[in-house]
């Protein structure tokens, strides 16, 4: 009985890997923390906004298929590619940190503002699970497809099957393994999950998310990423909503979409996001995921406000308009990680 305690406190333990801390310049440098929440702010149309650093070359790209009159979904599509293919970004597609078998396993969703939508979930073998989802999405009368179904569909639709595992990914995999003592790592040089929502020139709304989730997590684990609802939920009618983070603490309040029906209560994105953030708080600060718990969330409404905010400080995104180009934000948190 003691050794499935054990092993279940192990398990638990075991899915928060390095990225999904949600690791960040800011989280050392954290002192006192003084969020400060405004209202969000208004942008233009288009717009586009994505998670972390690796948003912004995301961004540029999908700016790009924009402007030349490409739609939101193969816009974003084309984005989320740039982080996939990309061997430094630890925490999406190629490169990404492996489970705690050495298998890179990745999740996706795309929705448009029809909210029409696709996605894959413990997908390995393929670069760009955001690509096979937007298949899903379009080539299928389905939602998600997973693990061998979703690469014999992927494979069926000409993608190509490759090792995504890099010399690096597996060199720090067999470090880890070293030790293995299945604790989260909180450090800088990793970033997460990339969540996109983007507002075309006619004002409608898209969304689409992609991941090879927690590092070291028990093989079949999926995260909030690939589940509509949870890393990703829209309504054309009122606004769209993305997380990163620990996926299990987003699913268990089903993160994105209440983030959307606040919105659609009246809440700025903020307001929205800041609320939802809270709900989480209260409901795991008795949890045995706390300590190294983070979630953010970025939103967007169709008055296009946006906003991000994250339980814990360092979470920034990108943001992309006609009249500034492409830059990064800080979000606002409701805690420093000393508190
Ligand atoms: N939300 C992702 C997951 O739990 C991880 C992340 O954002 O880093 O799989």
């Amino acid at each position: 009985m003691s050794d499935r305690r054990d092993f279940i406190k192990k398990a638990a333990l075991g899915t928060i890997g390095i990225s999904s801390v949600l690791s960040c310049t800011s989280v050392t440098s954290a002192t006192a923390a003084v969020p400060v929440v405004s209202s969000g702010k208004k942008g233009s149309k288009p717009f586009v906004i994505s998670t972390w650093n690796h948003g912004l070359p995301a961004n540029d790209e999908t700016w790009k298929q924009l402007k030349n009159g490409k739609s939101a979904i193969d816009a974003i599509e084309a984005g989320m590619r740039i982080p996939e293919a990309d061997p430094k970004v630890r925490s999406v597609g190629y490169g990404g940190f492996p489970d705690r078998e050495g298998k890179v396993t990745l999740d996706a969703c795309i929705m448009d503002h029809n909210s029409d939508c696709g996605a894959v979930s413990f997908l390995q073998g393929i670069k760009h699970p955001i690509s096979v989802a937007k298949n899903v999405m379009q080539n299928t009368p389905h939602v998600m497809l997973s693990g061998e179904g979703a690469l014999q569909f992927a494979l069926s639709e000409g993608f190509k099957e490759e090792n995504l595992l890099t010399a690096e990914a597996e060199a720090d995999w067999k470090k880890w393994m070293e030790e293995s003592k299945y604790k989260p790592v909180i450090n800088m040089e990793n970033h997460d999950t990339i969540s996109m929502l983007v507002i075309d020139k006619d004002g409608n709304i898209s969304g689409g998310c992609t991941t090879s989730g927690a590092a070291w997590k028990m093989h079949g684990r999926v995260g909030d990423s690939p589940i509509i609802g949870a890393g990703l939920f829209l309504d054309n009618e009122v606004g769209g909503a993305a997380s990163t983070g620990l996926g299990e603490a987003v699913i268990r309040t089903a993160g994105s979409a209440m983030v959307v029906e606040l919105m659609r209560q009246g809440k700025s994105p903020l307001e929205a996001c800041k609320e939802i953030v809270e709900r989480i708080y209260n409901k795991h600060k008795n949890h045995r995921d706390m300590e190294y718990l983070q979630v953010g969330f970025i939103a967007i409404n169709k008055n296009g406000e946006h906003a991000g905010y994250s339980l814990r400080s360092g979470f920034n995104y990108a943001i992309t308009d006609e009249a500034e180009g492409s830059r990064m934000e800080d979000a606002t948190f409701k805690m420093s990680w000393e508190e």
